[in-house]
């Protein structure tokens, strides 16, 4: 997996192709997961075939706001980011880290059978965040055996974004809208007279052996320009964007502003933005164990650097106590200093944060009003 977008030799597929290219995926053993309509959101899923898409159906988001509405092109990417992202497979929310009994040993579940995952219609910013999950996770002394073995074998089918959302600034980041590295095929969905057809451009021998089972022919120049175009319109329609600026200087200069407890009146530390946010990986972890006390299982989750308890050191409270702690804490950890710490930024991009902020609090505003300030 370590596609990087050569669309020379691009190939086309139409909606029969891709139902087929699901079905191929499926008989090499990988669980496909995919973009689905569910619970009145776009969310990601194990698909049983390409009909469990989401055809013909966008979203409208704003921040606080996420509405699915319908299309009218019967197009199965058409909408942006959903309340999910790739990281709850490769960083599961919830994992058992060991159980053990009185009587018997105890056993690591750090052997776990772990599903092989073909990922379907992975937009650029989160190819970026499977990325930067990997270098936080992946990487170092002390890799994540979990997240590695996940990890290494996906299978990524990425889907190149025509259609940004109106909080999405992948190309004030250098995320998107195309997709970067990291892809075994790349799709590039276009509607119009002909129906729904994918250009697909090749980005590692397995995707080609892939889409070699899938019946396509090669992509005419017309196609091919047309998809680049319709990629390159997108990166002037993202609907948010982040300051030209560099942006981790900006929140060391800021550290004492203001602009701090303003924000911290409107956010409810409810860690929401960390939830959904792909890049967002900390963790704790709890020891659990029966009635009688004969069986204990220790058990890891995320967790958020907005909960109180998050730094709490024993017997000397938690360390940051306010909520303009807290959320200066998150953003500079987002935007600066995780530039220090794994030499890129910790946002890809994707709009999340904001739209599923109770309070509608938005990270691309909140860091062009401190360059205004500047
Ligand atoms: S900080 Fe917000 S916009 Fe950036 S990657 Fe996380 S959820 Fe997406
Ligand atoms: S910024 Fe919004 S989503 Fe994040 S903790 Fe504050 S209120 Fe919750």
């Amino acid at each position: 997996m370590s596609g990087d977008g050569d669309n020379s030799g691009a190939a086309s597929l139409d909606t029969v192709g891709l139902h087929r290219l699901v079905e191929v995926l499926i008989e090499r053993g990988y669980r496909v997961v995919g973009p689905t309509l569910r619970d009145d959101a776009i969310v990601l899923d194990p698909l049983g075939s390409a009909a469990d898409l989401p055809w013909g159906w966008g979203v409208d988001v704003a921040p606080g706001h996420y509405r699915v509405r319908p299309r009218d092109d019967g197009a199965a990417f058409g909408h942006s980011s959903g309340p999910q992202s790739w990281k709850q497979f490769l960083h599961p929310p919830r994992r058992r880290l060991w159980s053990g009994s009185r009587d018997g040993p105890s056993t690591a579940d750090s052997d776990e059978e772990v599903p092989r995952y073909a990922f379907l219609g992975v937009r650029g910013c989160d190819l970026a965040a499977i990325a930067t999950l990997d270098r936080v996770l992946g990487r170092g002394q002390f890799p994540d055996n979990s997240f590695v073995r996940r990890h290494r074998q996906i299978f990524v089918v990425a889907v190149n974004c025509t259609e940004p959302g109106g909080l999405c600034f992948c190309a004030s980041m250098g995320t998107g809208p195309a997709a970067g590295p990291g892809y075994d095929l790349a799709l590039t969905e276009r509607s119009g007279g002909d129906g729904v057809t994918y250009v697909v451009e090749v980005g590692t021998d397995e995707g080609a052996d892939v889409l070699a089972a899938v019946p396509h022919r090669g992509a005419d120049d017309a196609e091919i320009d047309s998809a680049r175009a319709a990629v390159q319109a997108a990166s002037h329609r993202m609907g948010r964007a982040m300051p030209d600026a560099n942006l981790r200087n900006l929140l060391i200069e800021h550290r004492e502003s203001p602009q701090w407890e303003e924000v911290a009146s409107r956010c409810l530390t409810c860690g929401n933005c960390t939830m959904v946010c792909p890049t967002c990986y900390c963790t704790s972890t709890e020891d659990v164990s029966d009635l009688t006390g004969e069986h204990a299982e220790r058990w890891q989750h995320w967790a958020s650097c907005y909960e109180f308890d998050f730094t709490y050191v024993h017997g000397g409270g938690s360390v940051r106590q306010s909520p303009e702690s807290r959320y200066r804490h998150w953003i500079s950890h987002k935007l600066g200093t995780w530039h220090d710490q794994f030499d890129m930024s910790g946002c890809v991009g994707c709009g999340r944060c904001i739209a599923w902020c109770p309070t509608g609090i938005d990270i691309t505003e909140e860091m062009n009003k401190m360059a205004r300030d500047d």
